[in-house]
């Protein structure tokens, strides 16, 4: 063990951690571990008279190190950092362990939370002896942004950027911008014509002098930190070099795949299709079932591998106004057909989804409840 001097300081922040972790108790534990001179627990560490104690106690024991265990870093890391520098210590002698988040918000144990917390610290300490003072710098940040990813979103930030009179790269490996978009007929809950809203905005894209497209190109490595990267973007065996500060990463998402739930018979039935193959068939502008003939009866299941815990647990939270703009366009081309919606719980919540939901509902769409 080296010979360092380490403050360590258990926050309570009020009875936010101290109800659920034996604050006491993991000050007194850690104080007597090698190198640590004072072990404390206060109430709010980041209270003016918390940031004094650290100060006041680096100045009388001559600390070199501190070890604060408190809430995430991403709060106060920096309000630490400061205090340690306002005591004439280098502010990167400085390691912080969450036992807020990581501990007392998520267990319902007070023995279990106040062992875990204990670790967390212990393992703080360890790290913090391999901290070395760093020095601020300060370098020239390139204003350029390269923007991975050529749908709505990467489009929408690309022109954010170039409307600032930034430059930006924006790459993409389809050949064409546009991204899951394309595949779409109408948008909720207005029920536009997506084509109406992306094809004027593809062609601001690839007029504006401030972007650079990249369609069909690939991006292998980046290289480079903070502020200065560069890459080889890859383009029909060509590559390009492109120097660049800032990266936004907008590569969209896969299409769930229900294969793996039997009970709705996707891939054995040749008419249960998901979202995404029923967008292809309205944007053709024909609705009909495997045999060619005019459906008389469609139903619409809500939920198919979402709030489930064999497959995802979390509420897709769009594909509820997806089902009532399916139900409108089924409705508007088949008048005479069934329509069925079959939910477990409607979460339609953004703007104009609720008057969108009250529309379908006066539609002679029958909704029915699962559980
Ligand atoms: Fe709460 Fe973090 Fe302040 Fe402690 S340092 S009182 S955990 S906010
Ligand atoms: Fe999707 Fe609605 Fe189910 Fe949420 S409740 S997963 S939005 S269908």
């Amino acid at each position: 063990m080296n010979d360092s001097r380490i403050g360590v300081y258990i926050c309570w922040c009020g009875t936010n951690i101290a109800r659920m972790v034996d604050v006491e108790k993991v000050a007194e534990d850690i104080g007597k571990l090698e190198n640590v001179v004072v072990s404390r627990n206060y109430k709010y560490m980041c209270s003016d008279p918390g940031q004094e104690l650290i100060i006041k106690d680096i100045k009388e024991h001559e600390l070199d190190r501190i070890v604060v265990a408190a809430c995430s870093p991403r709060i106060h890391e920096l309000t630490f950092r400061k205090a340690l520098e306002n005591a004439g210590l280098n502010p990167y002698l400085f390691e912080m362990a969450n036992i807020r988040e990581h501990v007392s918000w998520v267990h319902t144990d007070r023995e279990d939370a106040t062992i875990k917390a204990g670790d967390l610290v212990r393992a703080a300490l360890k790290r913090v002896n391999f901290h070395e003072p760093l020095d601020k710098l300060s370098v020239d940040i390139d204003p350029a942004t390269l923007i991975i990813g050529g749908g709505v979103a990467g489009m929408s930030a690309a022109l954010r950027i170039a409307e600032a009179d930034k430059q930006v790269y924006l790459v993409e490996k389809k050949p064409e911008l546009g991204g899951h978009a394309i595949g779409l007929d109408l948008s909720f809950p207005y029920l536009n014509s997506v084509s109406s809203f992306l094809e004027p905005m593809i062609r601001k894209v690839k007029e504006h002098k401030k972007i650079k497209v990249f369609t069909e190109s690939t991006i292998e490595e980046i290289h480079g930190y903070v502020g200065n990267f560069e890459t080889d973007l890859k383009l029909n065996g060509k590559s390009e070099a492109l120097k660049f500060g800032h990266i936004i990463v907008a590569t969209g998402l896969p299409a769930y795949d229900p294969t793996p739930i039997k009970n709705y018979g996707y891939g054995e039935f040749k008419d249960v299709i998901t979202s995404s193959e029923f967008e292809h068939m309205l944007k053709s502008g024909k609705i009909t079932c495997s045999d060619g003939k005019t459906p008389e009866h469609v139903a619409i299941i809500h939920c198919v591998g979402s709030r489930n815990d064999d497959y995802h647990e979390y509420c897709s939270r769009t594909c509820c106004a997806t089902a009532l703009k399916f139900a409108n366009q089924l409705r508007s081309t088949l008048p005479a057909a069934g329509i069925y919606d079959l939910y477990a719980d409607m979460r339609a919540f953004s703007k104009g989804c609720e008057e969108l939901y009250t529309k379908t509902s006066e539609r002679d769409i029958l909704f029915l409840m699962f559980d």
